[in-house]
């Protein structure tokens, strides 16, 4: 049976990666966005998925999308909170309303989704979440504390969920991923990504591509005993 798989924030980067992996892989991918209509839509008829708009910030718009999705398909198998912002700034100089954003979409916009899925994943005693925090919810960046504390909060919140519902046989799984080359870093010039690749053991940043890879191993049977655990993606970061 092929699987339902959504995917937030799948219209670039580390989502859009994931979508064209699992796709590639046999399953049926909703690609969530908030903004980008045209690359969602573009994405879906490559992948032969579909797109649906949605803020995941907002509980209702999460309710609503995963509601039209169990009703076109039936159930949702899999379920990755990839959708995620950044901002950096001195914490006393952050805005209010940058502090809500960050914590409103990386966090809750976490927990709304899995709120909104979980039904149907318990009434069908089956089913496997990966949510995408970051290396720094597990060290904390200098200049990034909301980003940061927004993303250990995703950490404590998958190991948590992960044993409460092991026992309707729903694994819950994190991925954290180190410095990847996506949009969310074209902030970076030429020289803050050298500076940046000289810290990495590894010596480069990371591909959205291969964070994907791990993200389909959690997903799959091949996991079928792992849950709760935090896979770091960051080149030995
Ligand atoms: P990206 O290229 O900036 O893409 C972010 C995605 O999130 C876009 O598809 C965007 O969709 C979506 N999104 C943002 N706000 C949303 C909202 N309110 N509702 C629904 N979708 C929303 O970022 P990325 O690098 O792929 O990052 C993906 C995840 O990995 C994030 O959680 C990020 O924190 C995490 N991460 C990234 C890195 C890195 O170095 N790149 C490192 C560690 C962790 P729209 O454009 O349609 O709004």
């Amino acid at each position: 049976m092929q699987k339902i798989t959504l995917i937030t924030g799948a219209s670039r980067g580390i989502g859009a990666a994931c979508a064209r992996r699992l796709a590639a892989d046999g399953d049926l991918v909703i690609i969530n966005y908030h903004h980008s209509a045209e690359a969602a839509q573009k994405l879906a008829e490559e992948i032969g998925g579909i797109a649906l708009c949605a803020d995941v910030s907002d509980q209702t718009a999460c309710e609503a999308m995963v509601q039209t999705v169990l009703k076109q398909f039936g159930r949702i198998d899999a379920l990755v909170c990839n959708a995620g912002v950044a901002a950096a700034g001195l914490f006393q100089c952050m805005e209010e309303q940058t502090i809500q954003r960050l914590y409103g979409i990386n966090l809750f916009g976490v927990r709304n989704v899995i709120a909104a899925a979980l039904p149907s994943m318990i009434q069908q005693q089956n089913g496997a979440i990966v949510t995408v925090s970051s290396i720094w919810g597990e060290v904390g960046a200098s200049c990034e504390a909301d980003y940061s504390a927004s993303k250990a909060a995703v950490i404590g919140l998958t190991k948590a969920l992960a044993k409460e519902v092991a026992p309707s046989g729903i694994r819950v799984n994190c991925i954290t991923p180190g410095v990847i080359d996506t949009e969310m870093n074209d902030n970076l010039d030429e020289d803050a990504k050298a500076a940046l690749c000289e810290e990495i053991p590894l010596g480069r940043m990371g591909r959205a591509e291969e964070v994907a890879a791990a993200v389909r191993f959690l997903l799959s049977d091949e996991a079928s005993y792992i849950t709760g655990q935090i896979l770091g993606v960051g080149g030995g970061f």
